[in-house]
């Protein structure tokens, strides 16, 4: 009997784990990822709370047995183009953006990557270092392909250039590649599409491309990271000389009732963790975390900020503050906030290097995909799990959401989330069959 097929939209953790439960089931399941390589945001942290551990060590044997389970198909670099039908009948086109690579011939060998004479910034690092027009997202990319960024090269811009092509021993390399687009049928569709995150620089006052010295907590996360742009050692932009002092600013454009209302759920815990990661980097370096309530809410997370302050000293100070400036010269950064209580008064202090926790909204196609899948977004943009005794359901039967889609949530609930999916998915196609 032919196996029933699902199409999982996102290669985050959440749609990670939901194709490895489903692919586990026996069903057969299509994974589409918009970017050339799987991992989501997940593959750019440095380590996880509460526990510490490293990211990539979770998430990287996630990876190689998703693409080598024999009832998975990655397609990445592509897009859900169109959806017809209903549940269990949905007949599903997926478009495969042209890599301009024979992705059989193609070995991951880098020797293109090495020659390509033009370098722009790279997304997995945030901007904080350039990578090549022929990539790999970043080391451990799955699949290990590279893409040819047809917007930046030579060869697809002007025609002169074709490298990549001379030096590629196993003939990999297609400038005439086209898209394709491939047409399945599927039983049941999740959506894991997971965040992205506000861009802080809509919010002038806290200087992020103003001052060289504001950077975003995703910046830092690969400034952390040993194999970032840094190779883990903590420094500030404006002259590359470790910080004396750092600051954290919350809910920037969360909680706010001009930008997104909303909670993002993580930011409390995560500038918690790279507090203690900086100062793990740089024993010296003084912490300054400023927030406006503290949500420690899951398992071991309010013993985590208890560590945070009494065995890394990390200052915790509830305040938000007003603005954040250049200080006198190329470097650092003037704090601008009020002190709490009824004898608060204004204060300015000064940082080596500030770091921005922005909101974490909808990824940028949500709407898109959701007129796609015929399901609804509530007001801030997630996908609506309506029925609170079917928390992975979404207004379309056969359309399932898991992690970040559905709304802010860490890592261990998205996983939670993916396999509650796996489990929903088998539980309609029983219903179906009877
Ligand atoms: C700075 C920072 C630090 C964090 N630290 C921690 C931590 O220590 N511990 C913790 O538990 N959580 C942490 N988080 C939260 C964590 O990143 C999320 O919980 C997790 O990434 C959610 O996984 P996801 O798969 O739902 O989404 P994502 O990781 O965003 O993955 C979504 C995937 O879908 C793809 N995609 C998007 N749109 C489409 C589309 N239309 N078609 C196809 N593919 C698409 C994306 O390219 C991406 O690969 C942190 C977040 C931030 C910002």
């Amino acid at each position: 009997m032919e196996k029933k097929r699902v199409v999982v939209v996102g290669g985050g953790i959440a749609g990670i784990q939901a194709s490895l439960d489903l692919a586990d089931r026996g069903l057969e399941v299509h994974v589409v990822e918009k970017t050339p390589s799987i991992g989501g945001h997940m593959a750019q942290l440095d380590k996880t709370f509460p526990t510490n551990d490293c990211s990539m060590c979770i998430l990287s044997p996630k990876m190689i047995s998703c693409a080598d389970h024999e009832n998975v198909v990655l397609h990445t670099y592509s897009e859900l183009e169109s959806v017809e039908g209903s549940f269990p009948d949905f007949r599903v086109k997926i478009r495969e953006k042209a890599r301009f690579i024979d992705m059989d011939r193609c070995t991951g060998c880098g020797d293109c990557i090495a020659k390509c004479p033009v370098k722009v910034p790279s997304e997995f690092e945030e901007g904080l270092s350039k990578r090549k027009a022929m990539y790999l997202p970043f080391p451990q990319a799955v699949p290990r392909k590279v893409t040819i960024d047809k917007v930046h090269c030579r060869m697809m811009t002007d025609g002169k250039c074709g490298v990549c092509k001379k030096v590629c021993q196993a003939g990999a390399i297609d400038y005439e590649q086209e898209d394709r687009v491939v047409e399945i049928d599927a039983a049941a569709i999740v959506v894991a599409n997971g965040f992205d995150m506000m861009d802080a620089s809509s919010i002038p006052e806290y200087g992020l491309g103003i001052c060289k010295d504001v950077i975003t907590s995703l910046q830092l996360e690969r400034i952390l990271s040993a194999s970032g742009p840094t190779n883990g050692h903590l420094q500030r932009q404006s002259d590359g000389r470790e910080p004396r002092n750092l600051g954290f600013v919350q809910c920037v454009g969360s909680r706010d009732a001009h930008t997104h209302s909303y909670c993002s759920s993580v930011c409390c815990m995560y500038a918690t963790k790279e507090s203690i990661l900086a100062r793990e980097h740089a024993p010296k370096v003084d912490i300054t975390i400023f927030f406006m309530d503290m949500r420690a809410t899951g398992k071991g997370f309010q013993e985590f900020v208890s560590r945070a302050k009494d065995s890394y000293g990390v200052r915790y100070v509830r305040s938000r503050p007003a603005n954040a400036q250049p200080a006198n010269g190329e470097s650092g950064v003037l704090v601008a906030y009020e002190t709490r209580g009824l004898a608060g008064e204004s204060r300015t202090e000064e940082f080596d290097l500030l770091v921005l926790c922005p909101a974490l909204v909808p990824s940028g196609g949500n709407r898109q995909l959701a007129q796609i899948v015929h399901a609804a977004l509530d007001d801030d943009g997630f996908f609506v799990t309506p029925d609170l005794s079917r928390p992975v359901d979404t207004t379309s039967k056969g359309v399932l959401v898991c992690g970040f889609a559905s709304g802010p949530i860490d890592i261990p609930d998205s996983v939670s989330q993916a396999s509650a999916v796996a489990s929903r998915v088998a539980e309609l196609l029983t219903e179906c069959d009877e």
